[in-house]
C-alpha cells in the first residue's frame, strides 16, 4: 500500500478504554436504565425481525424526536450518533478545500472529518482559554470568512454555554453555514431548534448519547429547515441505523420525561461537585482553576494534570485529560462524584500543589 501525506499526517484517534471501576471520562448518563423502560426496549428489539434490513430513513425515530423537539419529521434526519452527521455536513455540504472554522477547545471531531475531506481548517483558539461569546465568533468569521463554522454550545469540553440570544446575533451576521453541536443543550434548556424555520444558514445537531443514556445504540440527529435535511438525507449510508437501535430508542423517547428528571438529578450533583471543586480551589491558589459549566461535566486546569490523570486511573477512576494541563470530569453517581472527590483532593495533597 502506498502511504499518502494525508494518511502520515492523521495520528491514530484511541478513545478511552481502560476498564476503570468509575469511569467519569465520556459524559454518559451515570443511571441504570429505568426497569420499564427496559421492559418496553426489550420487547421492541424482540420484535426486530433482523434478516430483513432497517427502514433507511428510521422515520419512527425520527417522528418521534421530532414530536419532543416540538418541529415536523421532515425537518429532522437521524444518524450512527451526531459524529456520521457531522462527517456528512462537512464532507457533502463543502467542497474540497473549503474553509472551515472551529474553535479551541472544543469537540474534536470537527476537525477530525474536516480533515478527512480535505477542508481548509481555521481553528481558533478561545480568548483566555475558555470565554467564548457571540462578538467573538463573528470578529473570527468577519476575519476568515469561512463557508462553515461548526462549535458545540453548551461546550465540550468548557462547560460554558452562549444565551439563545448570542447565537441568534451570529446566525444573522454571516452567509455560512453554522453547525451549533447542541449535544449537551438538555442541561442548558436554551435551545434553537424552535427557531430552524427562521434560518436558511443554520444546522443543529443533537443526540441520544447523553442525557438519553443511550450512548451505545448510536443515534443522534440533525435539525434544520426542511431543504437543508433532504440534502443531508441524500449523502448518509443507506442503512445507517440498525433495526436494534431504531427499535430501542423509539422505546425510550416514549419516556423523555422520565429523562427531564434524570438531568435535573444530575444538574443538581454537578453543582455540588463544583462547589467541592471550588473548596479544593481554594486550598491550591494559582494551581487549581475550575471552570463554571452549563452541562454535566466540569473543566479544570491544573498543575501536572497528566500525572494527576493517571494517579487517579491507577486508583480506577478515569476522567479526561487534555494535552494542554486541562481535565475534564463528567458528573457520575452521588458515590462516584464523592470518590473522585475525595482521590482528587488526596492526590494534589501529595503531590505538594
Ligand atoms: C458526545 C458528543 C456528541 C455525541 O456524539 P454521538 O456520535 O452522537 O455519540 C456530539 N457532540 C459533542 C460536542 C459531544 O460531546
Amino acid at each position: 500500500m502506498r502511504i499518502t501525506e494525508k494518511m502520515k499526517s492523521l495520528k491514530e484517534y484511541i478513545p478511552n478504554v481502560d476498564d476503570c471501576k468509575i469511569k467519569l471520562d465520556a459524559n454518559e448518563n451515570p443511571f441504570p436504565m429505568d426497569e420499564d423502560i427496559k421492559k418496553e426496549v426489550l420487547s421492541a428489539v424482540e420484535k426486530c425481525g433482523l434478516s430483513r434490513y432497517p427502514d433507511p430513513m428510521s422515520k419512527d425515530v425520527c417522528e418521534s424526536y421530532a414530536k419532543v423537539m416540538g418541529v415536523k419529521e421532515s425537518q429532522v434526519v437521524a444518524g450512527c450518533g451526531s459524529d456520521e452527521l457531522i462527517g456528512i455536513i462537512t464532507g457533502f455540504l463543502l467542497n474540497k478545500g473549503d474553509r472551515v472554522l472551529v474553535f479551541e477547545p472544543d469537540f474534536s471531531m470537527y476537525a477530525f472529518y474536516s480533515f478527512l475531506h480535505e477542508l481548509d481548517i481555521i481553528s481558533v483558539p478561545k480568548e483566555q482559554g475558555i470565554a467564548f461569546d457571540a462578538d467573538f465568533v463573528i470578529k473570527s468569521i468577519e476575519r476568515f470568512d469561512p463557508k462553515m463554522v461548526l462549535f458545540s454550545n453548551p461546550c465540550n469540553p468548557t462547560g460554558g454555554a452562549i444565551k439563545s440570544e448570542q447565537v441568534k446575533k451570529i446566525l444573522e451576521r454571516t452567509q455560512a453555514m453554522v453547525v451549533l453541536d447542541e449535544a449537551y443543550m438538555e442541561f442548558f434548556g436554551d435551545s434553537l431548534v424552535p427557531d430552524i424555520n427562521e434560518y436558511e444558514n443554520l444546522i443543529i445537531l443533537r443526540t441520544m448519547s447523553k442525557a438519553y443514556g443511550f450512548a451505545g445504540g448510536r443515534v443522534g440527529f440533525a435539525a434544520a429547515r426542511e431543504e437543508i435535511i433532504r440534502e443531508i438525507k441524500k449523502a448518509k449510508s443507506p442503512f445507517n441505523l440498525t433495526k436494534l437501535s431504531q427499535a430501542a430508542a423509539c422505546a425510550i423517547l416514549k419516556h423523555a420525561n422520565k429523562y427531564k428528571a434524570q438531568v435535573d438529578a444530575l444538574t443538581v450533583l454537578t453543582r455540588e461537585t463544583y462547589a467541592r471543586l471550588k473548596e479544593i480551589e481554594k486550598k491550591h491558589p494559582g494551581k487549581v482553576t475550575v471552570f463554571e459549566s452549563s452541562a454535566n461535566f466540569i473543566y479544570i486546569k491544573c498543575a501536572r494534570s497528566q500525572e494527576i490523570f493517571e494517579k487517579l486511573r491507577d486508583m480506577s477512576i478515569l476522567i479526561r485529560a487534555y494535552p494542554d494541563g486541562y481535565l475534564r470530569v463528567s458528573t457520575g453517581l452521588k458515590e462516584e462524584n464523592d470518590a473522585f472527590l475525595d482521590a482528587f483532593d488526596a492526590i494534589l495533597k501529595e503531590t505538594g500543589l
